[in-house]
């Protein structure tokens, strides 16, 4: 199985809850999930895993590289998988939907600023915090 070989990949040991979760997180609806919402889908899903359970996994799949983990102002921390490509995260104040978008014009001005402090920079997080426009 493709998670069992991303799990030894990362030094970690295969365990059920292990893939499970990995599963989870990389089903359709796992691009930004809370692990209260993971911990749901593995309730819907039938399957015997406890929150706390949860949390520790996600830890170490966040210590192992797997994971990236966003502490948004919205609220609870979310999880992403680490697909290796940068990129920035818009977030709804009033439904916590999370937009992910990429944007050449922003990427270039921060390195040019950082450049003009005399820095490159190593790493960038920008969020937006949004909510719907009001119709006129
Ligand atoms: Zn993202």
């Amino acid at each position: 199985m493709l998670e069992n070989q991303e799990l030894r990949k990362a030094g970690l040991k295969v365990t059920l809850p292990r893939v499970k979760i990995l599963q989870i997180l990389e089903g359709s609806k796992g691009l930004h999930m809370s692990a209260e919402d993971v911990y749901k889908a593995l309730l819907e899903a039938e399957e015997d895993v406890g929150l706390a359970t949860v949390y520790r996994v996600l830890t170490q799949f966040e210590g192992a590289g797997l994971v990236v983990r966003h502490n948004f102002d919205s609220g609870h921390s979310v999880f992403e998988l680490a697909r290796g490509e940068h990129h920035d995260h818009m977030v709804c104040m009033e439904s916590g939907e999370i937009i992910e978008f990429i944007d050449e014009e922003i990427e270039r001005r921060q390195k040019e600023i950082a450049d003009q402090h005399g820095y490159e920079i190593v790493d960038h997080n920008l969020v937006l915090y949004v909510k719907p426009k009001e119709k006129s």
